[in-house]
């Protein structure tokens, strides 16, 4: 049987992700995103043009995808509390391109619930950070951020701080690499950060250590179900 790749999120992460992972031969992409294509976007939006301006990510994602052997099954939608579930539940492994905390955390915890291996990628300024947790969910993302910040606290996102659109590919290309080896089976995938510093020329890989008391995979965990008044958060940084 194919492998079931899910994506959430088309944007600055997305294309380039998506790009490598029709390059290296995978035929069909779930994605999830309701966004349209914008000009400030483009310089990091790789697989769309000013001809794509206005359209939907989905359908230019589509047309790019599949002029490349890429079959897109698109879902325009954002993943939400109420849908979060039974659209990652069966997925060979789901692709964390969303551009804010709520959302990974959401998603992290949906990952866990549902036992399927989930790659974060994220990128702000000139930092690229990738994670890739098992479908035994240990250790997971919550392991490393715990929480989203409390209302109010000032967080870094895309509008105030920016990112470079070379840093966004590199982030794509490390999570389409992180998906082409938990398809192939290579347990040595999970459970690294990988993070890339664009001003320094700095790619580094550290292991992860699980939490005991990790909300989500501790001992203690206490995560059972997704409710929407956990993800209550504000915007972080950038992917779309
Ligand atoms: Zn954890």
């Amino acid at each position: 049987m194919p492998a079931d790749v899910l994506m959430i999120g088309a944007g600055g992460i997305g294309a380039p992700a998506a790009w490598a992972l029709a390059e290296a031969g995978i035929r069909r992409l779930r994605v999830a995103d309701e966004d349209v294509v914008e000009l400030g976007n483009l310089h990091r939006q790789i697989l769309f043009d000013d001809d794509d301006l206005g359209r939907p990510k989905l359908e230019a994602l589509e047309a790019a995808l599949g002029a490349r052997g890429m079959h897109v099954v698109g879902t325009r939608s954002l993943a939400l509390p109420d849908n979060v579930r039974q659209l990652l539940a069966g997925a060979s492994v789901v692709i964390d391109a969303t551009d804010n905390f709520a959302s990974r955390f959401m998603l992290a915890d949906a990952a866990h619930l549902e036992g399927v291996p989930i790659v974060h990628a994220a990128a702000v300024r000139w930092q690229a950070t990738v994670l890739a947790v098992s479908p035994t969910g240990r250790p997971c993302y919550r392991c490393l951020f715990e929480d989203l910040p409390p209302p109010g606290q000032v967080v870094v996102d895309c509008a105030s701080a920016g990112v470079a659109g070379p840093v966004c590919g590199v982030a794509g290309a490390i999570a389409a690499d992180r998906v082409l080896r938990v398809l192939g089976g290579d347990d040595s995938a999970f459970g690294h950060i990988v993070t890339f510093d664009g001003r320094r020329d700095r790619l580094r890989s550290v292991a992860l250590m699980p939490r005991a008391d990790c909300d989500l995979c501790g001992i203690t965990a206490n995560i059972g179900s997704i409710e929407a008044s956990r993800y209550m958060g504000e915007p972080d940084c950038a992917a779309p």
